[in-house]
C-alpha cells in the first residue's frame, strides 16, 4: 500500500477547525454576554437548558460547571453517600468513580462486555450488595450500554440509574436519545467531548421534577430563593460565557455526529480483512463515536510508529481505575477485571472529529496497515 503523500499530519483532535467553521456565531454570542455583562445564571443559562432538554427528549436539564460536578450532584441528590455502594464500569474515566467518592459512597466496578466494551449487564446481579444504592452505566466512546437489562436489574432491586453520558451527546438507545432513559444523566462539555465549551462546564438531565430541582439548588450554594439557604449547596454553576458558546454548537451537534459516523464506517470498511479490531456496533445502538476505538498488538510500538508519520492517537484508558494509586484502597488487584485489564493494553483512539477528511482517514489506515 502506497501513503498518500499530500497528507502531513493527523491530530487527534482539532479544536481549531471547529471553531473556524462557526467562528462568526461563537464570537457574536460571546460578544453578546459581554456587552450584557450577564455572567451568572439567568436567561443565558436557561434558554441552554431548554434547549439541551429538548435535544435529549429529557424534561429537565440543570447546567452545572463540569460533568464530574453532575454525576456528583445526581448522587446527592439522590441522598446517595457514606455507607452506600454505587456500581460502574471498570473501564471509564476515573472521574465516574471520583463522583462517587466525593459523595462518601464507595465505587463497585463491573468488568466490560467484550464486543461493546461496556458495562457487562450479566456481571451486574453479583455485584449488588444490601449496600448498592445505584448503578451508573457509562455510554461510553459514544456507544450506548446496554440500558434495558440494566434497567430491569436495578428496578427489581430498587436502585437508581444514572446515565453517565459524558462521551454520547445525541447518541441513542433503541432510537431513544441518550440521557432521558434512567432517572438522571450526566453529561460533560469538556473542549475535546462531541459538544465542547470554552473551558469546563456539564449538564444534569432528568425527567424527575423533584431531582431537577434538588440539584438546582445544590448547584448554587444551597439557594431556592436569593440568601435563603435550605441546604449545604456548592458553587457548581454553569457560566453564562460557556451557555452562550454551548448554545450555539447545539445548533451543529447533530452535523457533527454523522460526519463521526461517517468517518467511522470509512475506518470499519478499511479495516475489513486486516487484524486491526474495529467496535462492534448492536443493533441497539447508534453511537455518537466520540472516540474511535482500534484493538492491536503491539500497541505501543504501534503508537511511536504513528507518531513518527504524525498521526497523533490517544489511549482511552492505559492504567484501568482498580490498578490507580488513587484506588488501592478499594482493595481490588490486578486479574480482577481480566477484558478491562487485557483491553488497556490493546486499545488505541484513532483521529476522530468531525473535520477529519477522507483522505486523512486513508493515510491513518495506511500506515495503521504498513506496521508491522
Ligand atoms: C469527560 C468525562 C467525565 C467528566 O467530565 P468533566 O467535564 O471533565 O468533569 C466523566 N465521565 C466520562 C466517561 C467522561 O468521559
Amino acid at each position: 500500500m502506497t501513503l498518500n503523500t499530500k497528507i502531513e499530519q493527523v491530530n487527534f483532535v482539532d479544536l481549531k477547525a471547529q471553531y473556524w467553521s462557526i467562528a462568526p456565531e461563537i464570537d457574536a454570542a460571546i460578544a453578546d454576554v459581554v456587552h450584557n455583562t450577564a455572567f451568572i445564571l439567568g436567561k443565558g443559562v436557561s434558554d441552554f437548558e431548554n434547549e439541551f432538554a429538548r435535544y435529549c427528549q429529557a424534561q429537565y436539564a440543570i447546567g452545572v460547571d463540569s460533568g464530574t460536578s453532575a454525576l456528583e450532584l445526581a448522587l446527592r441528590a439522590f441522598g446517595i453517600g457514606k455507607g452506600d455502594e454505587v456500581i460502574t464500569a471498570a473501564n471509564t474515566f476515573i472521574a465516574t468513580a471520583l463522583a462517587i467518592s466525593y459523595t462518601g459512597a464507595q465505587p463497585v466496578l463491573v468488568d466490560i462486555d467484550p464486543d461493546t466494551y461496556n458495562i457487562d449487564p450479566n456481571l451486574l446481579a453479583d455485584a449488588i450488595t444490601d449496600k448498592t444504592k445505584a448503578i451508573i452505566p457509562v455510554h461510553l466512546y459514544g456507544q450506548p450500554a446496554d440500558m434495558d437489562p440494566i434497567l430491569e436489574i436495578a428496578r427489581s432491586k430498587g436502585l437508581i440509574v444514572i446515565e453517565d453520558a459524558c462521551q454520547a451527546h445525541g447518541a441513542k438507545y433503541k432510537g431513544k436519545r441518550v440521557g432521558g432513559l434512567g432517572d438522571a444523566a450526566a453529561f460533560s462539555f469538556y473542549p475535546a467531548k462531541n459538544l465542547g465549551a470554552f473551558g469546563d462546564a456539564g449538564m444534569m438531565v432528568t425527567n424527575n421534577e423533584e431531582i431537577a430541582e434538588h440539584i438546582r439548588m445544590l448547584r448554587d450554594v444551597g439557594q431556592r430563593e436569593k440568601y435563603h439557604h435550605e441546604v449545604k449547596g456548592y458553587n457548581h454553576r454553569l457560566d453564562n460565557m460557556q451557555a452562550a458558546v454551548l448554545g450555539v454548537k447545539l445548533n451543529y451537534l447533530d452535523e457533527w455526529n454523522s460526519a463521526r459516523r461517517q468517518h467511522a464506517q470509512q475506518y470499519n470498511d478499511l479495516f475489513g480483512g486486516t487484524p486491526v479490531i474495529t467496535p462492534s456496533t448492536p443493533d441497539y445502538a447508534e453511537p455518537v463515536y466520540h472516540l474511535y476505538i482500534a484493538r492491536v498488538e503491539d500497541r505501543d510500538g504501534l503508537q511511536e510508529f504513528l507518531s513518527e508519520r504524525k498521526v497523533f492517537t490517544g489511549i482511552h484508558y492505559p492504567i484501568p481505575i482498580h490498578l490507580q494509586q488513587a484506588y488501592k484502597e478499594l482493595g481490588y488487584q490486578r486479574g480482577d477485571f481480566p477484558i478491562t485489564e487485557r483491553y488497556a493494553d490493546q486499545i488505541v483512539s484513532l483521529p476522530m472529529y468531525a473535520e477529519l477528511t477522507p483522505e486523512m482517514i486513508d493515510y491513518t489506515v495506511n500506515s495503521i496497515l504498513n506496521y508491522s
